[in-house]
């Protein structure tokens, strides 16, 4: 790629209001299965999970320094040397300006990976165009997603918005955050009946992870899933892994 492609795209970048960046890790081995990436926050998310260990990228402002330039150039001299970019928040489809930076990323010439709640379906569905792999929470049975996100009528809005990525021919992973606290033994076996529902047939249940959450009852109070548990959960979706 020319000096004057990469020009280019930082002349586009430059010149359209983007969503705020939250943070940026240079290399990540985890953000996308299989592929070495870096990482981008971005800043905000509407929802509030009591288990959220990254807290300081819910709300719509934060304090971070770096700037779509400096982020893009850097990625400019990645070329490589990296396989992707994975956006990550907070919540990166709140911001309708995203799909401009992923197409500019896939032009640099790396692949795209995005993180979601799905609770954007409009702008989610905008995004698909430009990424090739979704990370995608389901948080909790439909009936009792507002309790875990703290959003009213947030778990339609995630249906609308798997079912859109369904649709179409993007990979993804669906994966969900195990605290006993959060989502007991019931609820579990509830979101396995709509995976199956949905045709999903491999699900990632991450053990809660203590870092940065902010709310002391979970931390002292997680216990890992039971394999009689997983093995119930499995009689609906038969591929499941817990990390
Ligand atoms: S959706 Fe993610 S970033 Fe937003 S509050 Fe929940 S865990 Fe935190």
């Amino acid at each position: 790629m020319s000096k004057a492609v990469v020009s280019d795209i930082l002349t586009d970048i430059r010149s359209r209001p983007l969503p705020p960046l939250g943070g940026f890790a240079p290399f990540s081995a985890v953000d996308y299965p299989g592929y070495l990436c870096a990482v981008i926050y971005t800043q905000g998310c509407p929802c509030r999970c009591h288990y959220c260990h990254n807290p300081h990228l819910q709300h719509g402002r934060g304090h971070s320094e770096l700037s779509w330039p400096a982020v893009m150039n850097w990625l400019a001299t990645r070329r490589g040397l990296l396989d992707a970019v994975a956006f990550c928040g907070g919540e990166p489809t709140a911001h309708k300006s995203l799909p401009a930076v992923l197409q500019q990323v896939r032009n640099l010439g790396f692949s795209v990976a995005l993180h979601t709640s799905g609770i954007y379906p409009y702008n989610f569905s905008n995004m698909l165009p430009y990424t090739d792999w979704v990370g995608f929470d389901i948080k909790a049975p439909l009936a009792r997603y507002a309790d875990v996100t703290g959003v009213p009528g947030s778990g339609i809005r995630v249906q609308n918005s798997v079912e859109c990525m369904l649709s179409g021919n993007v990979a993804y992973e669906i994966r969900t955050t195990v605290h006993p606290a959060i989502l007991d033994a019931s609820d579990l076996v509830t979101i396995a009946r709509w995976l199956k529902l949905l045709g999903i047939s491999n699900w990632v249940l991450q053990s809660f992870n203590p870092a940065g959450c902010v709310n002391a009852d979970l931390v002292t109070s997680y216990a890992p899933i039971d394999h009689e548990l997983l093995d119930k959960l499995r009689e609906h979706v038969p591929n499941i892994l817990v990390r």
